[in-house]
């Protein structure tokens, strides 16, 4: 059957402003329960609300950065529901005329690249947390329920994409350029794990050019989680079709230990959320000038960074896109860079093993025990030939363990390789009076002798040979013996 995958994704990310969307709160994550809140974000009767500035202004560089129009004149809604987690018994959100709309964010799939349109970048409040006591700690069965409102009214930003992506992979690409862009404007710290980023998204299966049935799938906490659950989703749904049966419009909830989705509710039971103006706040009426002011100060994109690690660097993509898309580890590799060596080599140890490192300990790029000088020391010892690549592997774990420059380690431990010719050539010369048969298999034209040779020389030397100057003395000895 000829398929085709729709989906579109609605995202959530908390906005890193001091204080919270409506009120003087601090946002500061942690802390006792119910000690960061005051009587405008528990609801209290009589309290009144007044919008912060310095999120006003995070949605619109994001609106901007998103391509965005930004409205003119935008207003808050109430979005009533009743859940003990939210006080007021309703959510200050954006409706009808949301701060910015009609943009695009563009991925790149490497064969392709996918323009995917947003429908609108609006603000809102946060919920606070429910936290369930019990065995499961889920609220079926728990002995009781408890309430802590310190998140509730920290800042977000609700977007919402056209249900422009075609696969799980392009949902996951375009929330990895979306969460670069969040990062690189500085206005989300875009943990999804924390939950200061999430996505719900929506997917249908259509068969032979008719749009099949939107299914809603919540809770992916992870990008990892965002693209099994929808390629289990994408399954589930043409695997329904081939049996001949309907898809049915619902919101199905992802089950991250069992790998699949399961329905929530269906759309009968949907909320109707009675919206209507916020009586309480003025429209946002962002001054034209101020506007330009911010589209002038947005920074350079990730995707604008890419093609420049690309052009300037001549980095590999796929090297350039692991600095960029994180990018902290993208200023770590610009600051060694500036420090004068080989680009390209510096690249390779940044995003490879230094990477690695930063990856197993979780620790930010800025954070790194081996400083960019560090690094380029490194680069420099290998560059010159003090140390191989294999030697600097083991000098880099060791100075990011335990802080000590790489120089200050190599000559400690007098790692420096042998790249003393006489010496090389007398254990080339050793290594061939060993062992004559493979030295007879090579000239038989047996290649992979050779590399049983080479080992051998490695072997006496301790790893510690200039591989280069090994492997070259060692070819030349044996032609000598043809
Ligand atoms: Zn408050
Ligand atoms: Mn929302």
């Amino acid at each position: 059957m000829d398929f085709e995958t729709i989906i579109g994704l609605e995202i959530h990310a908390e906005l890193s402003t001091k204080s919270k969307m409506f009120c003087g709160c601090s946002t500061v994550f942690g802390g006792e329960p119910n000690t960061k809140t005051c009587p405008v974000c528990l609801g209290h009767p009589g309290t009144l609300p007044v919008a912060n500035r310095k999120a006003i202004e995070y949605a619109i560089l994001l609106g901007l950065a998103l391509n965005c129009e930004i409205a003119e004149r935008s207003i808050f809604h109430r979005k009533n529901y009743f859940y003990p987690d939210m006080p007021k018994n309703y959510q200050i959100s954006q409706y009808d005329i949301p701060l910015s709309r009609n943009g695009f964010l563009e991925i790149d799939m490497g064969e392709y690249k996918r323009r995917v349109g947003i429908i609108r970048v609006h603000l809102e409040e946060d919920t606070g947390k429910s936290i369930h006591v019990g065995e499961s700690g889920r609220i079926h069965g728990a002995e009781r329920s408890l309430e802590d409102f310190n998140r509730a009214g920290i800042p977000l930003v609700e977007i919402v994409t056209e249900p422009d992506l075609r696969s799980p992979e392009e949902a996951r690409n375009f929330m990895m350029e979306l969460r670069a862009v969040l990062e690189y404007l500085g206005i989300s710290d875009c943990k999804m794990e924390e939950g200061s980023l999430r996505c719900d998204a929506n997917i249908s299966v259509g068969v032979g050019g008719s749009r099949g049935t939107k299914v809603e799938i919540k809770n992916m906490n992870s990008f990892r989680a965002l693209q099994r659950a929808l390629s289990f989703e994408e399954k589930r749904q043409r695997d329904v079709l081939l049996k001949g049966g309907i898809v049915t419009q619902e919101t199905r909830h992802w089950d991250e230990a069992a790998g699949i989705t399961h329905a929530l509710r269906t759309k009968e039971e949907a909320f109707d959320y009675r919206y209507f103006p916020e009586p309480d706040l003025v429209p946002i009426e962002p001054d034209p000038p101020w506007v330009e002011e911010l589209r002038r100060s947005l920074p350079e994109m990730p995707a604008e960074r890419l093609r420049r690690f690309i052009s300037e660097y001549g980095l590999p993509k796929d090297i350039a896109k692991v600095l960029v898309y994180d990018k902290k580890l993208g200023n770590f590799y610009e600051e060694t860079v500036r420090k004068g060596e080989n680009p390209i080599e510096i690249a390779k140890w940044v995003a490879g093993d230094l990477a690695g490192l930063l990856n197993e300990a979780s620790i930010d790029a800025d954070l790194s025990p081996v400083r960019p000088g560090g690094v380029s020391e490194l680069v420099h010892l290998v560059e010159s030939g003090v140390i191989s690549g294999r030697m600097a592997k083991d000098v880099l774990k060791e100075a990011f363990e335990s802080g000590e420059s790489p120089r200050q380690i190599v000559s400690r431990k007098g790692l420096s390789q042998i790249a003393d010719s006489n010496e090389i050539l007398a254990i080339v010369k050793q290594v061939i009076k060993e062992n004559p048969q493979a030295v007879s298999d090579y000239l038989d034209g047996k290649e992979q002798a050779l590399k049983y040779l080479m080992g051998q020389v490695m072997k006496l030397t301790r790893g510690k040979a200039n591989p280069k100057m090994a492997s070259e003395m060692l070819v030349e000895a044996l032609k000598m013996r043809e």
